[in-house]
C-alpha cells in the first residue's frame, strides 16, 4: 500500500474529480486509538473524505476539519486535513460494537445515528467558514454527498470504503469524489451516471491493485479525462508539549490550582494525553504554573 491522492478533471473542465488510496492512513489511526472495526470503518471514511476535500482548498496551509455528531454509541468523530495531505482524527468512543448490517457488512450507519456534519474551514481569516447539515444516514459518504448538495449547491457523487481484516486491522481504505460543475451537458452526466452505476466497491478495486488514478480513469472512462495534480497522504499529529499543555489551560482556573496543588503534594509529575494521537506529555507543576501564570 501507498497512501496517495489524485485531482482530475473532465469534460471540458465541467467535471471534477478526486480519489485517494489511504490504507496504511487509516490503520496508523487504528493502531494509534486502538479502534473496533466499526470505529476504524466510520472514522476511515470520514478520514478519506476529509483528505480529498483538503484537495478543494486553495492553500496546502488550510485546515479543514470534518465533525459527525450522531445520537449513536460513537458518539462524534473528528477529523481534520491540511492541504499538504496530512491526517488525524479521533472518536470519542472507540470500543464501540453495533451488529453487522449483513454478513460482513459493517453497520456505521447505526453506530453514527442520527446528529450533524459539520465542516469547518480554517483559511487563516478572522471569521473560519463552517458548514452545518443533517446526516442523512450516518453513513459518510451520502452525509458528505448531501453536504455538497446543500452548502455548495454542488451535485456529487462521493463513494468511501474501509476493509477490515478478521484481526481488526485494514486491509483497504479510499473513495472517489466527483462533482459536477454548473455547464456540464447532458450527455456528460448521463455517461457519469452509467460508469458510477457500473463501478465496482471502492475496496474490490483497491483489492486489485487500482491505484486512485485507476479508480477516476473509470469513473471518468468516454469522458477525456485529465490528471491535474498527484499528492501524498499520512496520518501525522502535530502536537507538542508546548500546544498539550496550552489546551489545558481552557479548564478553570480553580481546576488548575487544584491539579498543580495535587501533583505538588503527591510529588509526581501532570501527565496529559493528546487526544489526537494519544501521545502522553508529562510536565511539572512549576511548568503548569508558568503556562498559566498561576502561583499555587
Ligand atoms: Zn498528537
Amino acid at each position: 500500500m501507498s497512501d496517495k491522492m489524485i485531482r482530475m478533471t473532465a469534460a471540458n473542465d465541467t467535471i471534477r474529480a478526486f480519489a485517494v488510496s489511504a490504507g496504511d492512513t487509516v490503520e496508523e489511526m487504528r493502531r494509534r486509538h486502538g479502534t473496533s472495526p466499526v470505529v476504524t470503518a466510520a472514522l476511515g471514511r470520514l478520514l478519506c473524505g476529509a483528505a480529498m476535500m483538503s484537495m478543494m482548498e486553495k492553500d496546502e496551509e488550510d485546515l479543514l476539519t470534518l465533525q459527525v455528531s450522531g445520537d449513536g454509541p460513537i458518539g462524534t468523530l473528528t477529523v481534520t486535513a491540511s492541504g499538504g495531505g496530512v491526517l488525524k482524527g479521533l472518536a470519542s468512543h472507540t470500543d464501540v460494537e453495533v451488529p453487522p448490517k449483513y454478513a460482513g457488512k459493517l453497520d456505521v450507519g447505526r453506530a453514527v445515528g442520527h446528529g450533524v456534519l459539520r465542516v469547518m474551514r480554517d483559511t487563516g481569516a478572522p471569521e473560519p467558514y463552517a458548514g452545518t447539515v443533517e446526516l442523512v444516514s450516518g453513513e459518510i459518504a451520502e452525509d458528505l454527498t448531501y453536504y455538497f448538495a446543500q452548502s455548495e449547491q454542488t451535485p456529487s457523487a462521493v463513494g468511501l470504503g474501509v476493509l477490515v481484516d478478521r484481526d481488526c486491522r485494514v486491509a483497504e481504505a479510499g473513495g472517489f469524489i466527483v462533482q459536477l460543475m454548473p455547464d456540464a451537458a447532458e450527455e456528460t452526466i448521463a455517461a457519469l451516471e452509467k460508469n458510477i452505476g457500473e463501478l465496482p466497491q471502492v475496496t474490490a478495486l483497491l483489492s486489485e491493485g487500482a491505484a486512485p488514478e485507476d479508480i477516476l480513469e473509470r469513473v471518468l472512462s468516454g469522458l477525456s479525462p485529465r490528471v491535474l495534480e498527484h499528492r501524498d497522504v499520512s496520518y501525522r499529529c502535530d502536537c507538542s508539549k508546548e500546544r498539550v499543555i496550552r489546551s489545558l489551560l481552557a479548564i478553570s482556573r480553580a481546576d488548575l490550582v487544584e491539579m498543580v496543588s495535587e501533583a505538588r503534594a503527591d510529588g509526581k509529575p501532570i501527565e496529559a494525553r493528546c487526544h489526537f494521537c494519544n501521545e502522553t506529555y508529562v510536565f511539572s507543576p512549576e511548568e503548569l504554573e508558568r503556562a498559566a501564570r498561576i502561583t499555587v
